[in-house]
């Protein structure tokens, strides 16, 4: 009784801290850039994420965005009906997609007066020290010119061995790289739940998380890739301590209510809060022993 009391109080302290953060991750799923039964792109969604972006800019923090969607929409270009398995017909897609993808929200930044940039990342990127330094400088100078960063993998060059695999983990790492002080995820679903919502009605949200305990990580050992939200419930939990170990807070949403994110900001219990505790995160070790 006691403990819960004590985790309210401490949700609601880690709600509140919310309104000051002044660095934002902002992570979208394939599933939600693109219309899952045609996959043309979403327009209604990015304009959504483009005008809270430069709003949020403009409201004097620093925002970057980890986009995925580039197979899903060079799929759409080239008329695959089917996923393709081969990787290089998927790195041929991504490569066209790609391209897509920026054009469209070039477009819609400058609507609004902003500036997109893209950064395309491997894991060979955080590996070297020196393309790791140059990664972060281009991030602060992008910061200071108010250019946007849309981050994404370098599909095209990317391998299985080195491939990032899901876009939450790499968000995480992004939060790392630039000291950023919150990780949104949006997902296909609310937030964290007990169980898969979809399969069973009992499945209740997690709001808060205070840290990642042995319970947690056994079920998102046990979840299913499909079950919760693209990445898999498992990724996201792996991105929520990547990103809770470097000291950002994690936010998982739905992508369906983007504006969502003014209320999160306000302290209002929005979908499941990760809650940051700075422990000796070391990104280099992470990535050449962990993943
Ligand atoms: N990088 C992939 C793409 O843009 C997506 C990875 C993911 O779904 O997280 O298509």
């Amino acid at each position: 009784m006691q403990e819960k009391q004590d985790e309210r109080a401490q949700e609601k302290e880690a709600r509140e801290r919310l309104s000051g953060k002044k660095r934002i991750i902002i992570k979208i799923g394939s599933s939600s850039v693109t219309h899952p039964e045609t996959g043309d792109v979403n327009l209604h969604m990015m304009e959504k994420l483009v005008r809270l972006i430069c709003d949020l800019q403009g409201s004097g923090k620093d925002v970057m965005l980890v986009s995925s969607g580039a197979i899903a929409a060079g799929r759409k270009a080239m008329n695959f009906s089917q996923k393709p398995q081969e990787t290089a017909v998927k790195q041929a897609l991504a490569a066209i997609g790609q391209a897509k993808l920026m054009m469209v929200y070039q477009k819609l930044f400058s609507e609004y007066n902003h500036t997109a940039s893209q950064i395309l990342l491997t894991k060979f990127t955080l590996l070297n020290e020196e393309a790791l330094g140059n990664a972060r400088n281009t991030f602060e100078e992008l910061f200071k010119l108010k250019s946007v960063p849309i981050i994404n993998e370098n599909d095209t060059v990317s391998t299985n061995e080195i491939s990032f695999g899901d876009n939450d983990r790499l968000a995480s790492l992004c939060a790392s790289i630039t000291d950023a002080d919150l990780v949104i995820l949006l997902s296909d679903i609310e937030g964290l739940y007990t169980d898969d919502p979809n399969r069973n009605p009992d499945a209740q949200l997690i709001s808060f998380v205070p840290y990642i305990d042995e319970t947690l990580w056994n079920m998102a050992k046990s979840s299913s890739k499909t079950s919760f939200g693209t990445g898999g419930m498992r990724s996201k939990i792996e991105a929520a301590r990547i990103a809770t170990d470097a000291g950002a807070d994690m936010l998982i949403m739905s992508g369906q209510e983007i504006d969502s994110i003014w209320d999160a900001l306000s302290g209002m219990p929005v979908g499941t809060l990760f809650a940051a505790h700075k422990t000796s995160f070391d990104l280099l070790d992470y990535v050449r022993n962990d993943y």
